[in-house]
């Protein structure tokens, strides 16, 4: 059996994105930028989507513009907002542990005369909002903040400190990283209370290859990419019809199912808190998170020996983010790891198709990897 708990990483199409998919790659394959039937009938396909994208979030469909991943996403609407809200305030916050799409934005904003105020996460391991709005003053132009972690699956408190920073600067542009929360959590606009939000398809069961930002009404970003002016000109370049189609059924399928899910994981977390707690090696080193992402260590193992030997039994897991690659994003030692730990750091990240059994065999099968790899260290 196939255990795959790498789904913070990526997720496996589910049976409706698949078949909208398939429908557009084999009958409903127009340019819906085309005058004629099947361009039109495409067209219809991608405004479907984006009503379903944007009743998800609680917009209007005229918010909700398509682009080819959250990385596009993130870095069209914050050099975007840099550029036409930041002329005379060069002043930025962010987190300290964002994923690396807003972290690079960042970098680049900081080459090109912006100041970054980075805010950590307290001895505690969580996000303050007082933190993020004591940082901010009349120089302040932009604040981004993810909801939710990508690597420990922490909620930082985005609705709160929007709220707070809108009512003491309302000229402040907040965006929010919301792609390891949608469809997972309520992710509502309004709670939020932000102007910018960036997402993702293909971890919420749809194919890579297409994101979404969401730009509120009257706040104005230039966009990345020039040409046919596609998406209200928002984002030039042909719709990808097939992915966006799949992504608007993933949505569909998610939408009555996510307060399930959550249960689900909720149980799925307690099983395997649990079941780890037999073996005194491994240690979860948050649980105040999603109940969808657990990170876990296991003592003296470093953690790309532990992936490849589960790998061995079929069971997938992470070792800190995917996007790093094995490279430490420096994200775990934010939230107090030191250096060994989070070197033997698993991230583990659950779907709805996750069974309490496929934990059981993980746990048995980590146990078993634990026991061996450390004898032979121990021997060396
Ligand atoms: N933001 C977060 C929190 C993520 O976890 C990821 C992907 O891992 C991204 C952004 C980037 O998403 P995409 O792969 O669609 O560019």
């Amino acid at each position: 059996m196939v255990i795959y708990l790498d789904n913070a990483a990526t997720t496996k199409p589910c049976d409706a994105a698949i078949k909208a998919l398939n429908e557009c790659l084999t009958e409903n394959f127009g340019n819906p930028s085309s005058l004629h039937t099947l361009g039109l009938n495409a067209q219809k396909t991608v405004e479907k989507s984006r009503r379903s994208i944007a009743s998800a979030l609680g917009c209007d469909t005229s918010e909700v513009t398509f682009t080819s991943c959250a990385t596009e996403s993130t870095n069209t609407v914050l050099k975007g907002a840099a550029l036409k809200y930041g002329k005379r305030k060069k002043k930025i916050i962010t987190s300290s542990v964002e994923h690396s799409s807003v972290r690079e934005c960042m970098k680049y904003l900081s080459e090109n005369g912006f100041e970054i105020v980075y805010i950590s996460p307290r001895k505690d391991g969580t996000f303050y909002a007082e933190d993020f709005i004591n940082a901010a003053d009349e120089n302040t132009c932009l604040v981004s903040m993810m909801l939710v972690n990508n690597e420990n699956g922490c909620i930082l408190p985005v609705g709160k400190t929007f709220k707070a920073l809108k009512r003491k600067y309302p000229e402040i542009i907040c965006h929010c990283d919301a792609v390891q929360g949608f469809m997972k959590i309520p992710v509502k606009i309004r709670e939020l209370s932000c102007d910018l939000l960036s997402l993702s398809a293909h971890k919420i069961y749809a194919p890579k290859g297409t994101g979404v930002m969401y730009i509120k009404k009257g706040i104005i970003i230039h966009p990345l990419l020039l040409g046919g002016g596609q998406e209200n000109k928002q984002r030039s370049g042909t719709e990808s019809v097939p992915l966006i189609a799949a992504f608007g059924a993933a949505v569909d399928f998610l939408a009555p199912i996510m307060k399930n899910n959550l249960e689900h994981y909720e149980k799925l977390r307690n099983h395997l808190t649990e079941k780890l707690s037999e073996n005194e090696n491994i240690k979860i080193n948050y649980d105040k998170g999603v109940p969808y992402i657990m990170s876990i260590s296991v003592k003296g193992i470093r953690s790309e020996i532990m992936l490849h030997t589960l790998e061995k039994s079929e069971i997938y897991v992470s070792s800190g983010s995917a996007c790093s690659k094995g490279k430490s994003s420096g994200v775990l030692e934010e939230f107090g790891a030191d250096a060994l730990t989070a070197d033997s750091t698993l991230r583990l990240s659950f779907s709805y198709e996750t069974t309490t059994e496929m934990l059981d065999i993980f746990a048995e099968k980590l146990f078993e990897a634990q026991r061996t790899l450390s004898s032979v260290i121990n021997k060396k």
